[in-house]
């Protein structure tokens, strides 16, 4: 589906900006960060699936199901390249790269029901962290 295509939703009174493409990628990206099952990395299999040791989770459970972090494309560089366009297109402002994160903003063009990944791969792939019920973008070494 492209970004040009009328959405169903227009005959609602939605935000057009959550149709532009940048907005429209990311949402995709978050989507297809999280592969079906539990990861089966050769330390996820190696330990039998448990984390305890991990300091970033393999395996998370969407709506009851499991689902792994698909590694190759979900370094914090790789999310943050993808929430960079979308967030620039959409607030028409740069993300501010280091210090607290606007996850209310974030949160309105994520679409609700991948708020859960989201609020997963932030911490997952080492973007961004909670520190006392506030989000903080960590910096990122490539
Ligand atoms: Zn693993």
């Amino acid at each position: 589906m492209s970004a040009e295509e009328p959405l169903i939703a227009d005959l609602f009174e939605v935000d057009k900006r959550l149709t532009l493409k940048p907005v429209v990628d990311f949402n995709t990206y978050l989507r297809n960060a999280f592969g079906d099952g539990v990861c089966r990395c050769h330390r996820c299999v190696e330990l039998n699936g448990d984390e305890s040791s991990y300091s970033h989770r393999h395996t998370f459970e969407f709506d009851g199901r499991p689902m792994h972090r698909r590694f190759a494309n979900t370094a914090g560089s790789d999310v943050l390249q993808a929430l960079k366009k979308a967030w620039l297109s959409y607030t028409k402002n740069d993300l501010p790269l280091l210090g607290q994160l606007d996850l209310n903003t974030l949160r309105t063009f994520t679409e609700t029901n991948l708020h859960e990944r989201l609020l997963a791969l932030l911490p997952a792939s080492g973007l961004a962290r909670e520190v006392d019920g506030t989000w903080v973008l960590q910096a990122q070494a490539d």
